[in-house]
């Protein structure tokens, strides 16, 4: 018997997705995140995962999560205040702080997590953020959730932000410019050079959130920060650990006393238990391994390079990317998404990319490469590529 609830509003928007074909119909791995996945028991070539090095199934951080599940158990018994900080995730700050070259790190449950904490620290409700158009979800709710005025600059536009600096030249409060490092449907870098300009022009605090360039940018893949050159000059950096780290987990990266304030009153780290004593081992497991070797790094970007101009040459338009971030541009929605559909039926995954996820008339296919493909996977997806280009007329 179907129910009649004060939640039908609820079958009817879902309705509508359906109807519109807007329904996101989420696709299961039978396997762990590889060069290679299994979906409905077959082999696919995953071009999806942000898995860019490889870590996700690395036998030394396996290993170290299963010592760390031998050693402290599965889970961390309470919130970190109370009696949930371990001797592991301590360990684990200490070595990301080293590595992002920072005084302090605090890590959290996710990269959204991370903003949730840190954002609402920095402003309240008398300060102003300013922060990219296309800045990430966890970002926005963030900065919602912190109260502060918040003013949206065109995405990149420097003059325009400074215009906002300008006439807020004699406003009193604290102000805060949010930017992300790498933005993801894209691929391009944030202006961080120019944002840390008119920071200390403008008397300005500085948050950059550098979830797809840790790992990926910067000596060793420490991050946007050092690519640039910036040490010193951005106030807080965000990261992720559930991207190119393989595993989950964010964290906040900056100051000592920024740090310990965090640990006193962000509420994600007061009211949220931790990582269990597995991740927090996996994800030293990375970190040691990123700052001993650059190998993975130059094997992805390597890959990148390869599998960039390869379509290049075949005439595919891939954007503005600067990272292995590979949008390839399609343009109308319903080719994108039979695009993705023949694709999947050749054997390679790789997702399209809509409205309103990204503008109207900017469909796409975002390829994710790994420093985990090899050569033979990269030339199997650009035979792939250049014929289902030419079946639906992308190229010539
Ligand atoms: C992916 C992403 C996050 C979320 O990271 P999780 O660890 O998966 O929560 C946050 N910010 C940006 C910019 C991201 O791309």
């Amino acid at each position: 018997m179907k129910e009649e609830t004060q939640l039908d509003f609820i079958t009817n928007y879902l309705k509508e997705l359906r109807d519109e074909d807007l329904y996101n119909e989420i696709r299961v791995l039978e396997s762990g995140q590889g060069a290679w996945v299994m979906i409905d028991g077959e082999k696919k070539l995953n071009l999806c995962s942000n898995n860019y090095l490889g870590f996700a199934k690395d036998e030394a951080l396996i290993q170290a999560a299963k010592k760390a599940t031998d050693d402290y158990g599965v889970g961390p018994g309470a919130v970190r205040t109370i009696a949930g900080t371990m001797s592991i995730h301590l360990e684990l700050e200490k070595a990301l702080a080293a590595f992002k070259k920072r005084e302090a790190t605090v890590v959290l449950q996710s990269g959204f997590n991370a903003n949730l904490a840190v954002i609402p620290l920095l402003v309240g409700p008398d300060d102003i953020i300013y922060s990219d158009a296309l800045n990430h979800a966890s970002i926005i709710d963030g900065c919602r959730l912190s109260r502060a005025k918040i003013k949206v600059f065109p995405h990149l536009d420097m003059e325009a932000l400074e215009d906002l600096l300008v006439s807020d030249s004699d406003f009193s409060g604290r102000q805060l410019i949010i930017s992300d490092g790498v933005f993801s449907m894209d691929g391009d870098l944030g202006n961080l050079p120019e944002i840390a300009d008119l920071a200390e022009k403008y008397g300005c605090m500085t948050l950059v959130d550098d979830a797809h360039g840790e790992g990926v940018l910067g000596r060793h893949g420490s991050g946007i920060v050092d690519h640039f050159d910036l040490h010193g000059r951005i106030d807080v950096e965000v990261g992720t650990l559930s991207k190119a780290f393989g595993c989950v987990g964010g964290f906040v990266a900056g100051s000592q006393s920024l740090i310990d304030y965090l640990k006193q009153r962000g509420r994600p780290f007061l009211f949220s238990s931790s990582l269990t004593p597995a991740e927090a081992a996996a994800n030293l497991a990375a970190v040691r391994q990123l700052t001993e070797a650059d190998d993975r790094v130059n094997q992805l970007w390597s890959n990148a390079q390869y599998f960039q101009s390869g379509l290049k040459e075949l005439g595919f338009d891939i954007g503005l990317t600067e990272t292995p971030i590979t949008p390839v541009m399609i343009g109308d929605a319903g080719v994108s998404a039979a695009f993705s559909r023949r694709l999947f039926e050749e054997d390679v995954f790789a997702q399209s990319l809509g409205f309103p996820t990204v503008p109207q008339g900017k469909a796409r296919i975002r390829v994710m490469i790994s420093a985990a493909h090899s050569r033979d996977d990269l030339d199997f997806a650009l035979e792939v590529f250049s014929r289902i280009g030419r079946e639906l007329d992308v190229i010539q």
